[in-house]
């Protein structure tokens, strides 16, 4: 029997904002606990949330990047249940009336497109932690993430495999640090999913109970989790039972997904609008404001790259995947105007260098104006691409050296002076009878023989673009 999966996405996005949403405590990472604790952190009573106007800017600006309405009126409400990390006993959430209405996303799967819709995104505090064994016999509680600001962002259920998940996950998670509302450490949490999980008989309209796996902070993690629960539901359903509707764990060390809880009910958590928070009102000033302050988006540049640079659609998707690359990519540009050539070096060279050594481009030891006089040396003919190789590893190590006087101590400039390159010509097919013969006989290898004798000749020094003109001139 065949199935159908189907996904959908809640994403929580920790905003980059200095302080929390409801109050100017620190929301930087990694703090003593409880020292960005401050009294609204810890519910102290007779304390009121004041609305941290970045918070909501972020929120615009992911509405803008997807293509979303934004309303004009959104309302704050209290989520209520009680749990040791949530001293107030409520979180300030959106429910009826999200900041972030109806929106999309384009992803790609190998050459397919396909639309996932978004079916909203709202404004909410993060809870404190919990840290079991922190303590001398018992669990600490660190409310230092407690009302950090959170963007939680709901897909519609509308992918059906881990590929396509996974393949949303990162153009979500690529997007909102393109548009800097997110600093993206998925280690520490600032980016994490919970994937909803349903299958059905191939084809049904009607879909199947889903389980929903919470808090995934790696896409591994995510396709892992994916495979597993699909095929446990599977399994079940194929041996007649039903699927509870369940909130389920992932255990990366077994792989496996584990039921915590029953499904909790919206009504469960007694919404209502918070009483503490006016309605949060934007007008379309505000929003055009906002607009016009926003980076080119990463689609639109791709496809600025493919039309006014020729890059393929391969080297484009490289080049936008990340702000920083793209920023890279147009520093060199700026310098050495071979766009094609500058996209194969960043993404080829660079990155497998970057990789190895487990960097990122901000940090890369060689910057845009190095590149770029690299380039240009090759450009002129002074260098191979051979040679720009060397140099690039000499560079990685040394960034401060001199192209130039690097060129020569490494014996890296090549022979471009015409008269000398046609001495080594006349040479070689002095000393070459046989290939000659071959050649004029038709055989076109012999042609590339004869380009390898005078390259060797030149002790690979000599231009081959030069070489393969004037040996052509030659035999003509
Ligand atoms: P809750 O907040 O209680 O988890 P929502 O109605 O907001 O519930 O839905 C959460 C997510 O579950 C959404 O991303 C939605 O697309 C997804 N979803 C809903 N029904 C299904 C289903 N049958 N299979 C897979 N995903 C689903
Ligand atoms: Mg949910």
């Amino acid at each position: 029997m065949s199935w159908d999966v189907v996904i959908g996405i809640e994403t929580h996005v920790q905003l980059q904002t200095k302080t929390k949403i409801f109050s100017g405590a620190s929301t930087a990472f990694g703090a003593e606990p409880n020292t960005q604790a401050c009294l609204l952190s810890i519910a102290l009573p007779g304390t009121l949330p004041v609305l941290n106007y970045e918070a909501v800017q972020c929120a615009i600006k992911f509405g803008l990047a997807t293509n979303a309405e934004i309303a004009s009126r959104s309302i704050f409400a209290r989520k209520n249940y009680f749990y040791p990390d949530l001293p107030k006993g409520y979180q300030i959430s959106q429910y009826e009336l999200p900041v972030v209405g109806k929106g999309s996303l384009e992803i790609e799967v190998g050459e397919i497109k396909k639309t996932v819709r978004i079916t909203r995104a709202h404004l909410e505090e993060d809870a404190g932690k919990s840290s079991h064994g922190a303590v001398e016999n018992g669990t600490g509680i660190d409310l230092n993430r407690a009302g950090t600001p959170l963007l939680e962002i709901v897909s519609e259920p509308d992918m059906n495999s881990a590929e396509e998940a996974v393949a949303y996950a990162k153009k979500l998670h690529e997007l909102v640090q393109w548009i800097g509302i997110c600093d993206g450490n998925m280690q520490e949490g600032s980016f994490r999913c919970d994937i909803n999980v349903s299958v059905k008989r191939k084809g049904a309209e009607k879909l199947g109970t889903r389980r929903e796996i919470k808090n995934l902070n790696s896409f591994k993690f995510i396709e892992q989790a994916i495979h597993y629960e699909t095929q446990w539901q599977i399994e079940m359903l194929e041996e007649g039972k039903a699927i509870q509707q369940a909130t389920v764990l992932f255990n990366p060390e077994t792989g496996e997904t584990k039921a915590m809880r029953s499904k909790e009910e919206a009504n469960d958590y007694r919404y209502f609008p918070d009483p503490d928070l006016l309605p949060l009102e934007i007008s379309d000033e505000k929003i055009s404001q906002i607009k016009a302050g926003m980076t080119e988006l990463p689609h639109l540049m791709k496809v600025r790259l493919e039309s006014d640079y020729q890059l393929s659609s391969y080297d484009a998707a490289g080049i936008t995947r990340d702000k920083h690359v793209a920023d890279y990519f147009f520093a060199t540009l700026k310098e050495a105007a071979e766009p094609k050539q500058i996209a194969n070096w960043i993404l080829g060279q660079l990155f497998s260098k970057l990789n190895e050594h487990n960097l990122s481009i901000e940090h890369s030891p060689i910057k845009p104006e190095v590149l770029s006089l690299l380039l240009k040396r090759i450009q002129d003919g002074t260098i191979s691409n051979n040679g720009a190789k060397q140099l690039f590893e000499k560079l990685w190590l040394s960034p401060d050296l001199q192209i130039d006087v690097l060129i020569e101590s490494e014996g890296l400039k090549q022979v471009s002076d015409s008269g000398l390159i046609e001495t080594m010509i006349d040479e070689v097919l002095k000393n070459n009878q046989a290939m000659v013969d071959e050649y004029r006989s038709g055989k076109e290898k012999a042609f590339n023989a004869l380009v390898g004798q005078i390259m060797k000749v030149s002790k690979g020094k000599a231009n081959p673009g030069q070489v393969n003109d004037l040996l052509k001139k030659k035999l003509s």
